[in-house]
């Protein structure tokens, strides 16, 4: 089972079975993207010590935001 500190209390995070069901799909659009598309998947995780719940973006998929960000905001301010 995979595990986070958390940034919060410093307690043990679990990460949750799947990013892909429910409603952790919606957590976060791209506010650049159309109607369709631009939803980024995030595993939701818990903590044990103090109940946050927080979904977390994997690294490489974060890496590939900010560029996109980046571009963007060379493109239009
Ligand atoms: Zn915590």
């Amino acid at each position: 089972m995979e595990t986070k500190r958390c940034p919060f209390c410093g307690g043990t995070m679990v990460r949750g079975k799947s990013m892909k069901h429910g409603y952790a799909v919606y957590f976060w659009k791209k506010p650049w993207s159309g109607i369709l598309g631009g939803v980024v998947l995030a595993y939701p995780w818990l903590c044990l010590n103090c109940g946050a719940l927080i979904p977390f973006v994997e690294r490489s998929e974060l890496m590939k935001i900010r560029d996109e960000f980046e571009r963007k905001r060379l493109t239009n301010p």
